[in-house]
């Protein structure tokens, strides 16, 4: 199941950068001159920014939107670059844009989500930055495959690049969510388990797309123990050409920046130790009981299936299966378990049993 990725530490990156979480910011898009210096000059005096990342070639759902402003953005990078000392980091989507990019000694680039989702582009970007040293971030998709988002990564790996990080900024919700993109958080844990030597970074503000829950995001992701954050900043985010409502100021980076409580990997107190093996031990316990209660549940079902089909009854139920999902509902929210965790938990739950009566009504017999 582990992923084998031949990977450089993201500490051993740059001389310069030995700080965890790793900071980048800066706009969704280079827009002009002045904006791009001014956000950096801005960002420089929180003194917490380590990368500066602005988008030059803009991904755009539909056409007609704020495109990016081209090759003439590297001029203003360069500036920014020099004078406040930043690493600079750009999105490239192909060929020509790594080429531009490298040309213009930018210092990292990311692969967006859109990019991310596509073979054929990893494959030619791969191809393209085989034999150079440059550090990339690859988003993840847009939709929560996590085996596409480690392919890129491998195309990349096989190439030769060893200085990659992956980036979780979430993905497209199917259900109404308070989110941009849902941030399914297991995805990334899951990222972990299966490429222990990635570094992920978190991107709060495409998960959010709103500048207010920006802060809740990045506070989890430091939880969840993230290595990094990238969190899009403009000097004037109300006016931004994309992505407005999801930029901060950099003086707001800051206070977010300075809000954020970053918490040990461990603790060697031995109280701390000797209550968690305790309460660790308890939920062992419960787990077990959990899936024997689920085995007992799967054995009952596979008797309705059973009895339904000597009967000639079908195998969903909806009248039964709704009122037992609000009995439960009812019941679960006033023990303290919220709505959403116990419809999922019912979904799945309910999924499994048909597909077990499925099993029972359809065997074959020898
Ligand atoms: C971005 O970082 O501005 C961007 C376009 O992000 P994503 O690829 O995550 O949508
Ligand atoms: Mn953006």
């Amino acid at each position: 199941m582990g992923v084998e990725l031949d990977i450089i530490p993201i500490a051993d990156w740059f001389s310069d950068i030995s700080n965890a979480p790793v900071i980048i910011s800066g706009p969704c898009s280079a827009e002009s001159y002045q904006q791009v210096v001014n956000t950096a000059k801005e960002l420089h005096k929180t003194g917490k920014v380590n990368v500066f990342r602005a988008g030059v070639w803009k991904p755009r759902t539909r056409p007609n939107s704020f495109e990016g402003v081209g090759e003439i953005a590297f001029e203003w990078l360069k500036e920014v670059k020099e004078q406040f000392g930043f690493k600079i980091a750009v999105e490239v989507a192909s060929r020509e844009h790594v080429q531009i990019a490298l040309r213009n000694h930018v210092d990292i680039l990311w692969i967006g989500a859109r990019t991310a989702s596509n073979p054929f582009s990893m494959t030619e970007l791969a191809s393209e930055l085989a034999g150079t040293n440059i550090p990339v971030l690859v988003k993840n998709p847009i939709n929560p495959d996590i085996e596409l988002w480690i392919g890129a990564l491998e195309r990349l790996n096989k190439a030769g690049v060893k200085k990659i990080a992956a980036i979780h900024r979430g993905f497209f919700p199917f259900e109404p969510s308070e989110f941009r993109n849902i941030p399914l958080w297991e995805v990334p844990i899951e990222l972990r388990l299966r490429c222990p030597s990635l570094p992920i970074i978190n991107d709060p503000s495409h998960i959010s797309g709103d500048r207010s829950l920006l802060f809740d995001v990045a506070q989890k992701a430091m939880d969840l123990d993230f290595c990094g954050l990238m969190i899009e900043s403009h000097c004037n985010p109300d006016n931004a050409k994309s992505d407005a409502k999801q930029q901060v100021t950099p003086a707001d980076l800051n206070r977010l920046l300075n809000r954020l409580v970053i918490r040990d990997n461990r603790s060697a107190d031995k109280s701390y130790k000797d209550q968690i093996d305790t309460y660790r031990k308890q939920i062992d316990e419960i787990d077990d009981r959990l899936l024997n209660l689920l085995w007992q549940r799967m054995d009952v079902v596979r008797r309705i299936g059973d009895i339904k089909n000597r009967s000639g009854v079908k195998i969903l139920q909806l009248n039964r299966w709704e009122s037992l999902v609000r009995k439960l509902i009812t019941k679960g929210t006033k023990l303290g378990l919220s709505e959403v965790f116990i419809k999922k938990l019912l979904q799945l739950v309910h999924k499994e049993s048909i597909q077990q009566q499925a099993e029972v009504m359809n065997k074959k017999e020898d």
